[in-house]
């Protein structure tokens, strides 16, 4: 277990998992600009603790992934959307997890930019 939260705090999120070992890294548009990267849990797994008030969304594209962000700090600690089959996913952002070891991912980049 494992926790995620914006910069100024008013976003926190649980994470019911072991710590991830791996992450993806996408060259999209999006994902380069934020810097983002990502693990993929089953939506269950990552529970909202406090801040839905404060979260803004962005969705952009073909709208399958809702982003949603801190609409104070603009930190993105997650997204939303559903895996290949169909189960609802919550996926975190790494960088907004204070618990993990960035230098000890391993970084699976996914050219986003090309599909
Ligand atoms: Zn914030």
């Amino acid at each position: 277990m494992f926790k995620l939260d914006c910069h100024c705090g008013a976003v926190s999120l649980t994470v019911h998992a072991e710590l991830p070992t791996e992450a993806m890294s996408c060259n999209c548009s999006h994902c380069r600009r934020k810097g983002l990267l990502l693990a993929f849990y089953p939506r269950e797994q990552v529970t909202l603790d406090k801040g839905e008030e404060a979260l803004a969304g962005y969705d952009f594209n073909k709208r399958e992934i809702h982003h949603r962000f801190c609409s104070t700090c603009g930190c993105q600690p997650f997204a939303e959307g559903k895996m290949p089959d169909g189960s609802p996913t919550r996926a975190i952002n790494l960088r907004c997890a204070p618990d993990v070891d960035l230098d000890t991912i391993k970084l699976n980049k996914f050219d986003g930019a090309s599909s």
